[in-house]
């Protein structure tokens, strides 16, 4: 991940890397939605629903925008109840490439001991958790 940057000297990469893993979209994690736009699913790294949209960049269009809130917003409410969570548009670890996560209140100490969910073969299908050893 963390190539180093001998050229310029820019902090953060403007460019995606050819192995982006949110072009990638592995299927390991339970996944709510997929279409032409974006898709939602658990995020790998804190187990929150998070919404990737389906091009490079950063700035998607409004019309995008609006669209892939309101799936995540629905995917939240699957999750954690209409109250239960709120919409994080901050791109911490992939700057290039435009997600938002639905993260609940607990989600930082949940990640440590929630157990993760698995793809259950249908986006949108049941939600299924990895089962413990
Ligand atoms: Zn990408
Ligand atoms: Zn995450």
């Amino acid at each position: 991940m963390a190539e180093p940057n001998t050229a310029a000297g820019a902090s953060v990469p403007e460019v995606a890397p050819e192995d982006c893993e949110l072009c990638e979209a592995a299927r390991f994690t339970h996944w709510y939605h997929e279409d032409d736009v974006c898709w939602v699913a658990d995020c790998e790294a804190c187990d929150c629903p998070m919404v990737v949209w389906k091009q490079h960049g950063t700035a998607a269009p409004d019309v995008d925008v609006a669209h892939m809130m309101s799936q995540l917003t629905q995917a939240g409410c699957e999750r954690f109840g209409e109250d239960g969570f709120a919409i994080d548009r901050v791109m911490r670890q992939i700057p290039w490439h435009f997600h938002a996560h639905a993260r609940d209140r607990g989600w930082h100490q949940r990640r440590w001991s929630s157990q993760p969910s698995r793809y259950s073969g249908t986006v949108g299908g049941p939600r299924l958790l990895i089962e413990t050893r």
